[in-house]
């Protein structure tokens, strides 16, 4: 089951349950598609893998199984992620 985190991992911004915004690797590394499209390229700072929009709980199973609220920032450290996203960005995540 997923966690449905709160934030995106590196800009802080909100993404609730609902959000069509949010996007998450196979791990739930959890982040907002503008920093997937103009940051990450699609390469998950933590595992290299793609990322792929959330999808949204019916609200009335949120109720019963409610998401995560602990917020995790960790902005990611451009210099040392772009030996990573370089290496995977023109790599399909099926091929990584
Ligand atoms: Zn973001
Ligand atoms: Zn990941």
């Amino acid at each position: 089951m997923l966690e449905i985190r709160p934030i995106c991992e590196n800009c802080g911004k909100d993404l609730p349950p609902d959000s069509t915004e949010a996007m998450i690797c196979t791990f739930e590394c959890t982040f907002c598609a503008d920093c997937v499209n103009n940051v990450l390229h699609n390469v998950c700072p933590n595992c290299g893998g793609g990322l792929e929009k959330r999808p949204v709980r019916p609200g009335v199973l949120l109720k019963k199984y409610p998401a995560e609220t602990e917020k995790l920032l960790k902005t990611v450290n451009l210099k040392s992620f772009a030996v990573l996203r370089d290496k995977n960005k023109h790599i399909e995540p099926s091929d990584r």
